[in-house]
């Protein structure tokens, strides 16, 4: 059995859990130890339940509470060289914790669970992003990408579960009142999803066995809800609602693949 909640999603902390076989794993922590300790508690877990934290990249929305909640609960931290030299230079990485390298090219096991890392562009220093698998089904998280690639293409077709970023309708993002360079960094090659460019990948995938599909990571600025589960609704061609939706406060509620 596969299952995987969202503790919270959006771009003041992002943290998700996914369960195979029994092995539990965080995916990003990007929330303070009491708030995800809180937060974990509502899905009916303790931090001792966690096998491992997962990170895709050091900014602070996903990575911000890794290392407190690492050290504070004895959790390994699997993240890339890139990825931990960053964290080291702003001082994040607390001694101590237990960390373990991957790469962008290699499967690895969690205990019961198998971890696929997929490089992706984005403006971090080796960033990756998760598939994780009990062997049977399989669930894709896919957010803080500036633009989807072939390669990002491959990995996610055939999928049972994507939490997908929608980060921004291109209007809003436009027509709002964020910095014009940060509008550009937001839009540009290794920023983020705006809901039309998710909705072209998730058009390009294999759907036939999707049985998910979640909008994350949603701009609480420049996107709206409607407009997100739309755009992926148009790609399944399925009715809006049947769209998943992970907020900043609660994140979703436990989704399973059985
Ligand atoms: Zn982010
Ligand atoms: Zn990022």
């Amino acid at each position: 059995m596969l299952r995987f909640a969202s503790l919270a999603s959006g771009s003041k902390g992002n943290c998700l859990v996914a369960e195979a076989d029994g092995t539990r794993v965080l995916i990003d922590c990007g929330l303070h130890l009491r708030d995800t300790e809180r937060r974990l508690a509502r899905l009916g877990l303790e931090p001792s339940d966690l096998a491992g934290i997962l990170v895709t990249h050091e900014h602070g929305d996903h990575a911000c509470g890794v290392f407190d909640f690492a050290a504070a609960h004895r959790v390994p931290v699997y993240l890339t060289y890139g990825t931990l030299v960053a964290l080291e230079a702003e001082g994040r990485v607390v001694l101590g914790a237990k960390t373990v390298i991957v790469t962008g090219r290699e499967c690895f096991r969690v205990d019961g669970m198998e971890v696929w890392p997929f490089t992706v562009p984005h403006d971090a220093r080796e960033p990756v992003q998760f598939v994780v698998s009990d062997g049977n089904w399989r669930l894709g998280v896919l957010t803080d990408i500036g633009a989807p690639t072939l390669h990002v293409e491959q990995t996610l077709s055939g999928l049972d579960a994507l939490v997908l970023e929608c980060n921004y309708d291109l209007d809003l993002l436009w027509g709002g009142a964020y910095p014009k360079w940060l509008k550009e960094r937001i839009a540009g090659p290794f920023g983020h999803l705006d809901n039309r460019q998710s909705e072209l990948l998730l058009g390009a995938l294999d759907r036939s066995r999707m049985q998910h599909v979640i909008c994350a990571h949603l701009s609480q600025q420049n996107n709206r809800p409607d407009l997100a589960r739309a755009a992926l609704a148009r790609a399944m061609g399925c009715e809006p609602g049947w769209i998943g939706l992970a907020t900043q406060d609660d994140g979703f509620a436990w989704r399973s693949l059985l």
